[in-house]
């Protein structure tokens, strides 16, 4: 049976509407192939936005996403803004507050390594094979949100690290859960030798760990798991984690996957998700038609998945990536002196191939 969704889609800036584009057409993909019904709305965020009304996130794009089953997201961000902090009214601003209004507290980020990939990482193929982790990123606290401060000689500034129970308890649980249907691992990241909030932190995922006594816990400190991660990747299931460290972290782990376009994630709070790929609207390739669009087709995997249940899909949707890349296809950022010139795709005929093999 069919199932009817609908779907926003929001490409943001820079190489963010050159990969959604791909992202979006693979869902169109999975709709013809299971007979069903996806409709989809496109809404601005970010300096897009700005530029035609002034806001990051203009209402109208609030009430689309709110009445949507779910959002495919490229990504924000201009240059303009990057060398200018003093501008008050900025992209990022947009990202922050569509978390925050459809409480998106959980960032699920799967970090996988195709074998094809291998040697396009810089850690070496023998430590990184068969490494297969799932980040659990807080997503909506932390110093993030916290209260910001700064003298009006701006002489110093600071920003709050805060966290409340019920959010460090809201997304252990999830990855507690997540981490039953995996290795049954989950390795807790913070700081607590030093952070009160991380002591916090600390003692809520004790507390909720006694509801899943199949699971090994294990406590890491940040310092040690940016460590960890390089030396010995397979060591970790799931990894759950602050907001600050971690986006650290998975920035650091978008290296075992070879490169940050070939990375997607799922944010999720209670009802609509959010999928994106984890990378920035790069604007040192924008608008060259080179940006890898798998991160977004495996953005797309996860929304099929997580979003409405079409598990097949979402493994058909990783199995078409794997069999392009067995193929021998690139894009220029995963190519390596081993990948043949003739294999080098840009962003339209990558995405070419995974929708034709899909
Ligand atoms: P970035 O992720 O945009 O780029 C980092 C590097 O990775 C660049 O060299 C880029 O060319 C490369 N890269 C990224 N995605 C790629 C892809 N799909 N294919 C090939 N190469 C890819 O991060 P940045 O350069 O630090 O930031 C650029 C802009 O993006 C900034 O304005 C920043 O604020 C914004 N940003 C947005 C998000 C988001 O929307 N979620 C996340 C991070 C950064």
């Amino acid at each position: 049976m069919g199932i009817n969704k609908r779907i926003l889609v929001i490409p943001g800036d820079g190489i963010g509407s050159e990969v959604t584009k791909w992202g979006k057409k693979i869902l169109e993909k999975v709709a013809e192939n299971g007979g069903h019904q996806f409709q989809f709305e496109e809404a601005l965020m970010g300096h897009v936005a700005i530029e035609a009304t002034g806001n990051p996130l203009p209402d109208e794009t609030l009430d689309k996403a709110r009445s949507s089953d779910a959002i495919l997201f490229g990504a924000i961000g201009h240059a303009k803004y990057d060398n200018d902090p003093t501008l008050k009214v900025r992209p990022e601003q947009g990202l922050l507050k569509i978390r925050k209004e459809l409480g998106l507290f959980a960032n699920l980020r799967p970090v996988k390594v195709f074998d094809e990939l291998l040697s396009a990482s810089s850690i070496k193929p023998e430590i990184l094979s068969g490494a297969d982790i799932l980040f659990f990123r807080e997503l909506t606290g932390d110093v993030y949100f916290g209260e910001k401060r700064k003298a009006e000689d701006e002489s110093w500034a600071s920003d709050l690290m805060i966290y409340h129970q019920y959010e460090v308890e809201r997304i252990a649980r999830k990855a507690f859960q997540a981490a039953m249907t995996r290795k049954k691992k989950v390795c807790s990241v913070d700081k607590a030798n030093v952070l009160e909030a991380s002591r916090l932190w600390r003692k809520v995922v004790q507390e909720v760990a006694k509801d899943f006594p199949e699971v090994a816990t294990e406590y890491m400190f940040i310092d040690n798991a940016a460590m960890q991660l390089i030396k010995d990747p397979r060591r970790f299931d799931v990894v759950l984690t602050g907001n600050l460290f971690g986006d650290i972290l998975t920035d650091e782990a978008s290296q075992i996957s070879g490169s940050m376009g070939m990375l997607a994630s799922a944010s999720v709070g209670d009802r609509i998700g959010f999928y994106e790929p984890i990378h920035g609207s790069a604007h040192d390739i924008a608008g060259k038609g080179i940006a890898n669009p798998l991160a977004s087709i495996l953005s797309a995997a996860l929304l099929v998945d997580i979003a409405f249940g079409l598990k097949d899909a979402s493994d058909r949707i990783i199995k078409s990536v794997d069999k392009v890349l067995k193929q021998g296809y690139r894009t220029m950022d995963i190519a390596d002196k081993h990948t043949d010139n003739r294999f080098v795709l840009g962003t339209d005929a990558m995405g070419e191939k995974v929708v034709g093999m899909l």
